[in-house]
């Protein structure tokens, strides 16, 4: 069997001297133990063997975005994002024609089931086009819409390769979108959105259970001041803090959000209900300079620069630009928060929030093998999906060692 010795990143703890045997795609055991005669072991060489990570937001890398709608867009960005430690991840679809979105779900249904050659696909966050237009960010504005039962029926067709789906509260049939998306075992996220707290509680009631991007994206207090000014209101920003029912998610990047903010939301919503997501963009691993958020046809521009993505103007942010490894070292060394717990909210928090924590997220016996190997800086040196390697940063792989 394949062994790992050395630091082990668990849930709650780093086990230290400890070592995790594979067999084939699944994890058999974890523990601090020897190898056994006949193992093949890797020394982490004072590093660390992590569970892979999960990606609940991310649009692209490579040059690719989801919403490009080809297979060799797929897999580029799975390999692309496997390089940076994410073992699995939702293809997020963005604004755009219904049948670019279409052409996405049906991707997503097929990669879900096969072999990307990295990251493995888990099902769609379908994530544009219902967003408030006001809020739409950085997004393409002129698909922009409002969910209808004769459109979202047709994306609902897919419902087993959707995992997530978004939709801003406050939009009419936004309701009607999330009890159609519950009933057939689709989580709900609010997302891009100016809903009001009023408008947040009843969301929650429909069965929404996750906001996207903490803080981007909207409403707050003073953003809601601007159409009521007394008595002053909360938002989505305030209702995602309050209630106790919403995970979160955060960008992590060191350019979207003053320390503060990740530490205001590690603060109120622990480790087990914030998820460190990329919400990365075709610019990954790709030089600065212009690109596009959404489809080759009909995506808006944005430019790659100082390690982010900006409108053209340079007056917004357009999504992140880096990896799921940049993002656990920055919010690491940001808020201080213990290596495990940060490991865990590029992990197994995920990996709950979308529903698939029995099978991955984390290192213990009978979990599929998804694994990144960390060095003593967190940077990748090997990434396995299945027990397979996707990725090995040091062309002759890791040092391996033969117990007779
Ligand atoms: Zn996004």
């Amino acid at each position: 069997m394949l062994a790992f010795r050395g630091q082990i990143v668990l849930p709650d703890r780093i086990l230290a001297d400890a070592v995790v045997r594979i067999a084939g795609a699944r994890i058999v055991s974890v523990g601090v133990d020897k190898p056994w005669p006949g193992d093949t072991v890797i020394d982490l060489a004072g590093g660390f063997l992590a569970p892979g990570f999960v990606d609940l937001h991310v649009h692209g890398g490579d040059g690719h975005d989801f919403m490009d709608g080809t297979a060799d867009a797929f897999r580029g960005i799975c390999k692309a994002h496997a390089r940076h430690g994410t073992t699995a991840l939702l293809p997020t679809t963005t604004v755009a024609r219904h049948d670019q979105c279409l052409a996405v779900l049906e991707l997503c249904r097929r990669f879900q089931r096969g072999d990307s050659g990295g990251a493995r696909v888990i099902g769609a966050h379908f994530y544009g086009p219902y967003f408030n237009f006001d809020a739409r960010g950085a997004h393409p504005g002129a698909h922009v819409r409002n969910p209808v039962p004769d459109e979202y029926e047709q994306y609902l067709a897919f419902a087993n390769a959707i995992t997530t789906a978004s939709v801003a509260a406050e939009l009419p049939g936004a309701e009607g979108f999330v009890r159609a998306c519950r009933a057939r075992g689709v989580r709900c996220n609010v997302g891009h959105s100016f809903a009001t707290f009023a408008q947040m509680r009843a969301a929650v009631d429909w069965g929404v259970r996750h906001i996207d991007h903490l803080f981007c994206a909207m409403s707050d207090r003073a953003r809601l001041r601007l159409t009521q000014t007394y008595p002053m209101r909360g938002g989505v920003m305030e209702a995602t803090l309050f209630f106790d029912e919403l995970t979160t998610e955060i960008i992590a990047d060191g350019k979207h959000l003053e320390p503060e903010l990740l530490q205001l939301a590690y603060k109120i919503k622990g480790p087990d209900r914030l998820a460190l997501v990329t919400d990365c963009n075709r610019a990954l691993d790709m030089p600065d300079g212009p690109y596009l958020i959404g489809p080759l046809d009909g995506g808006e521009p944005m430019i790659k620069r100082d390690d982010v993505g900006l409108l053209p103007s340079g007056t917004a942010l357009a999504s992140s630009v880096a990896g799921m490894d940049h993002m656990l070292r920055t919010f690491l060394r940001l808020t201080g928060a213990p290596l495990a717990e940060v490991v865990r909210m590029a992990s197994l928090t995920p990996a709950r929030i979308a529903g698939v924590d029995d099978r991955l997220g984390s290192i213990a016996a009978g979990k599929l093998a998804d694994l990144v190997v960390l060095d003593r800086e967190l940077q990748v040196r090997q990434v396995l999906v299945n027990g397979q390697p996707v990725h090995s940063r040091e062309t002759a792989g890791l040092e391996l060692s033969r117990i007779d």
